[in-house]
């Protein structure tokens, strides 16, 4: 019987970093069948151009994946990185796909979970590419491109927010806003939410805000990166913990 759940996010795994594959492999292993499920909570990888995208690194993570749920079963969300992920992905390592905004009843209480991006409502030409990477229309006419263009457009994304990070650090602009947060939590009034989980902005951190005269937890998780990871732990009793790994 196991009594607790874990959630990460912000992993930003790619060929490119293999310690941090290697941590997330060995976390892995040591959670297998250990914990009643766990949650990517988006931006699992650095950069997502199509699940018709195969090369070794990919099918490492799916084998791990699929052994991995064969035991406990795995939650995925999109983050601002791999929001296109899709059901072939989905159906191969044996994980299952959430809404953008979802509800996890955990031992009888309601944890909402988002990436995150959404929170940092001051981005504006953020929130722009945000509402049109995440239509269906705009995505399926990115998903026509050939495998080699998106792989191209990919690397071009990435350098331009990189460039962008570099240049401004970690400005105001890239964190949650109170106002964000409150209008995620307006969408949910009435369904005694008091705990909120996201990641994205990579700075992890417990938040408290007042909504409607009630107090909310937001927890931000922590990212993943050089040779450090972390995770968030929901238990049975409520308590929740956190802690870092290290590869
Ligand atoms: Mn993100």
């Amino acid at each position: 019987m196991n009594t607790q759940t874990i959630f990460i996010s912000d992993l930003h795994l790619s060929a490119d970093v293999p310690q941090l594959n290697a941590l997330f492999f060995q976390s892995l292993q040591d959670w297998r069948g250990k914990i009643d499920a766990l949650y990517i909570l988006g931006d699992f990888f650095d950069v997502w151009v199509g699940d018709d995208d195969d090369g070794p690194f990919i099918q490492s993570i799916k084998a791990a994946l699929a052994d991995f749920a064969q035991a406990t079963p795995v939650f995925v969300q999109h983050g601002n990185r791999d929001f296109l992920l899709g059901e072939k992905f989905a159906a191969e390592s044996g994980i299952r796909l959430l809404p953008e905004q979802f509800v996890a009843e955990l031992y009888g209480k309601p944890y909402l979970l988002v990436h995150g991006d959404e929170l940092c409502s001051d981005d504006v030409a953020y929130q722009q590419f945000r509402a049109q990477s995440r239509n269906p229309m705009w995505q399926a006419a990115v998903l026509m491109k050939p495998l080699a263009e998106r792989r191209m457009l990919a690397g071009q994304i990435r350098m331009m927010s990189e460039t962008k990070k570099n240049a401004e650090g970690k400005s105001e602009i890239s964190d949650a806003t109170e106002a964000g947060v409150q209008a995620l939590l307006g969408k949910y009034a009435g369904q005694n939410i008091e705990v909120l989980i996201h990641g994205h902005t990579h700075r992890p951190a417990v938040h408290t805000h007042a909504i409607d005269g009630r107090t909310l937890t937001r927890y931000v998780l922590q990212d993943w990166e050089g040779e450090t990871g972390g995770y968030l732990s929901v238990h049975a009793d409520g308590r929740i913990e956190t802690a870092l790994l290290y590869a």
